[in-house]
Order: structure tokens, then C-alpha cells, then sequence
């Protein structure tokens, strides 16, 4: 299977899998990047699968319908402006022959869902989560509360660190930008941050992560840190727990330039 992150509007990842003669793709925001691809590499679009409802994940669902021969599936709990199978945490789909984990993700949105798959001849995990975690950082909670984003990244730092991190949004320098002063002092931050900075100067994409690079990286994900937890305290974290710590992070960041 290939992966391939496709640009669309200015920040956005549509992320496609395919085996060179079928594909499916994830939160086509967008049409033509998807059709671009398709043309280019002669592929039939076997299958789309949606994070959550936002505009930008599901503006292209419409315009690709004529092109699409297999089914849109999306959370069960959102509203898709077209037609999709409903999933819940837990529940798995076959598509090309890969099968997708469901997990609930709920904080960015209220309904918001990941898709997580094992590929069998050995190669690394793929992760598919939409705007729930990006590289560095995670998503704003529109729908959703601290608790849960923190329930929500606990559970996909609990996969296997190779797994292949595939956000939606090309955000990882600003976010590592907020990292770095967050935690001053952590080395691998400071090592990935010069990765990321050379990446993006060569005009490459910083994605996909890892999960064992998230763990290293990403404060939302380094919650019970010391250093993370000391520096949430003098931004007004309540308490030291990880859900408090996590919800002076996010506002903490919302205003960070
Ligand atoms: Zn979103
Ligand atoms: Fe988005």
C-alpha cells in the first residue's frame, strides 16, 4: 500500500492509501486534489473515510460522488452533508482489503472518530485522526472538553509507537514553536524542531509523525511531566492533574503566537 499526503487548501492533508490500482481517501475537503491523484496515478476511489464534520474534511464529498465505487463511511454521532455508514468506537471496516479500527476521539468535535490500521505484511501502523492530534500539538476543543481530549490522546499514545501518525493539518513548526516554550529543555523536542524547521525550508511535509515521536514531543501528551506541569501551574492550571494541566495548555496556546 502507498501512502500519500495530498495538499489542499492551504494547511489541509487529504491522506490517500492506495495499492496502484484502487484507493481510498480520508476528509476530502476538497475535490481536485483527490481527482488530480486519482488521474495521475489511474486509480478507481474505492472508499472515503470521514474524521468529523467540519467543512474542511467534508467539502469535497459531493463533487467526488460520481467518481466514488464503494461506500463513505463517518461518525455516527455528527452530522456528514452526505450520505455515510455511521460508526462508533470500537466498530472495524474492510476497505481494499485493509481492515480500520474505529476509535472514539471526541474534543475537537463532540463525535469525532480515528481510524487505525495494521497493515499484515509487517509494514508500520496508520493512524488517521483528523484535527484531534497533530504533530506537536492537538486540535482546539470546539465541541469538546479537557477530559475528553485528554481521554482522546491517551488512547492513541497507548498504540504502538511506530505507528504512522497521519494529521490533518500541516501545523507542526507553530505548534513546536508553543512546545519548545513549554518545555525549554527537553532534547528531543529541540532535535525534532530542527528536523521539522529543515522539512518545511526544503518545501517537504513534516507528516507523517509517530506516535513514539508524539510522546516525546507533544506537551498535550506529556501531561504528568514535571516540567510540562510546572510551566501549566504558572499559566493558571488549577491543579497539577493531566486534566487540568491539559485544559491551561490548550488555552494557553490559543492565545500564543
Ligand atoms: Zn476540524
Ligand atoms: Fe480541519
Amino acid at each position: 500500500m502507498n501512502l500519500l499526503a495530498l495538499p489542499a487548501f492551504s494547511d489541509n492533508y487529504i491522506w490517500m492509501l492506495h495499492d496502484g490500482r484502487q484507493a481510498i481517501v480520508v476528509d476530502p475537503g476538497e475535490p481536485a486534489p483527490v481527482e488530480r491523484a486519482l488521474d495521475a496515478h489511474g486509480l478507481a476511489l474505492a472508499g472515503i473515510l470521514v474524521t468529523h464534520h467540519h467543512a474542511d474534511h467534508v467539502g469535497g464529498l459531493a463533487a467526488l460522488r460520481p467518481r466514488l465505487q464503494g461506500p463513505v463511511y463517518g461518525p455516527a454521532r455528527e452530522d456528514i452533508p452526505q450520505p455515510c455508514t455511521p460508526l462508533n468506537g470500537g466498530d472495524h471496516v474492510e476497505l481494499m482489503g485493509c481492515r480500520f479500527e474505529v476509535i472514539d476521539v471526541p474534543g475537537h468535535t463532540a463525535g469525532h472518530i480515528a481510524y487505525f490500521h495494521t497493515p499484515a505484511n509487517g509494514d508500520a501502523p496508520i493512524l488517521f485522526c483528523g484535527d484531534t492530534l497533530f504533530s506537536g500539538g492537538c486540535g482546539r476543543l470546539f465541541e469538546g472538553t479537557p477530559a475528553q481530549m485528554h481521554t482522546s490522546l491517551s488512547a492513541l499514545a497507548a498504540l504502538p509507537g511506530n505507528t504512522r501518525v497521519c494529521c490533518a493539518h500541516e501545523y507542526t513548526l507553530s505548534n513546536l514553536k508553543f512546545a519548545n516554550t513549554v518545555e525549554p529543555l527537553n532534547e528531543d523536542l529541540q532535535a525534532y524542531t530542527s528536523k521539522c524547521e529543515a522539512l518545511r525550508a526544503q518545501g517537504l511535509y513534516t507528516l507523517p509523525s509517530s506516535i513514539a515521536v508524539e510522546r516525546s514531543v507533544n506537551p498535550f501528551m506529556r501531561c504528568a511531566q514535571p516540567d510540562v506541569v510546572k510551566a501549566a501551574l504558572a499559566h493558571g492550571a488549577a491543579s497539577d492533574s493531566e486534566v487540568e494541566v491539559l485544559a491551561a495548555l490548550r488555552e494557553w496556546k490559543n492565545n500564543f503566537r
